[in-house]
């Protein structure tokens, strides 16, 4: 999806969301079978698709920003929506149901649709912790850790904190958005070195990372209330600096700046994040290419 020019994956608060919707809806039921009309979506050959046809789901879990759906015999389907993948959920079961992947349950019907012609969006179908294990990029959940664990996975390497925030491999479900608003949240420059940071500096990262997760999550269950979230992704009103370039920031009222990189683009205050220095995209070049995250599409 474009958030004005900004790619938006799907990040950890986006995903917590559509898992609970949808254990509110197929927890239980049994999946009656699927039709998939876009060869490109479907990943794996074994086990097969039909291996799960029949089962009825017993688990759900969150896998970086992968939706995983647990069935009967240790069988999952594991969804990444990437940019412009969404779900759908209707009560009725019906064959005419448009999208790349139909799934049908005992009690309605699944639908996956992709916008654009970027066919990014993939279906695995795996057999236990170890197929799940082959993809997870083993990002670890900020939430389920302390503060010396969060302070050795930033600082294992000296990277951009934009980089290391995003990076799948360390942290699990943040995403170019969120990162957005962790950092302004945190008054840190994206480009600040991890190994930089002093003890209370990523103390208060450590803190207001959690918070933003839990608050963000909340925020999409009470606009979502008990609708299946068919907006997830779209553009945040309340975010305070993501897709707001040009625009006051609301503790300030500076104007929030931009950092250009392939089609990524990361936004901040330069009053509240970078002593008022504006980041130039042109000489953050060299910086950029080393230690900046790949676009949306590379990260995981
Ligand atoms: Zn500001």
């Amino acid at each position: 999806m474009r958030c004005g020019n900004l790619d938006v994956v799907p990040e950890f608060p986006d995903i917590v969301v559509y898992v609970e919707a949808l254990e509110k809806r197929i927890l239980g039921q049994r999946f009656l079978r699927v039709l998939i009309s876009a060869p490109y979506l479907l990943r794996t050959v074994t086990p097969p698709l039909e291996s799960v046809e029949g089962k009825k789901v017993v688990q759900f879990r969150r896998l970086g920003k992968r939706i995983c759906i647990g069935f009967e015999d240790d069988l999952w389907l594991v969804l990444h929506l990437m940019i412009a993948g969404r779900l759908h959920w209707y009560e009725k079961r019906s064959a005419k149901k448009r999208g790349l992947a139909i799934f049908e349950f005992d009690n309605g019907t699944l639908t996956l649709t992709e916008a654009g012609s970027r066919k990014r969006a993939s279906l695995h179908v795996v057999s236990g912790e170890a197929g799940l294990k082959a993809l997870d990029p083993g990002g670890e959940d900020v939430l389920q850790m302390d503060l010396d664990r969060f302070a050795a996975l930033l600082q294992s390497e000296n990277h951009t904190l934009k980089r290391s925030l995003t990076d799948p491999h360390l942290f699990s479900g943040i995403g170019n958005a969120y990162s957005d608003e962790i950092l302004f949240a945190a008054r840190l420059s994206p480009l600040t070195l991890t190994q930089k940071l002093t003890p209370a500096e990523v103390e208060r990262l450590f803190t207001v990372t959690r918070n933003q997760l839990l608050e963000w999550a909340e925020r999409l269950r009470i606009e979502t209330k008990d609708k299946f979230p068919e907006k997830v992704t779209a553009f945040r009103e309340g975010m305070a600096v993501h897709g707001r370039y040009g625009q006051p920031c609301p503790r300030c009222d500076a104007k929030i700046q931009r950092i250009r990189y392939a089609t990524n683009e990361t936004n901040y205050c330069p009053r509240c994040q970078t002593s008022g220095r504006l980041l130039a995209d042109r000489s953050l070049s060299r910086l950029l290419r080393k230690d900046w995250p790949k676009t949306a599409e590379e990260l995981e």
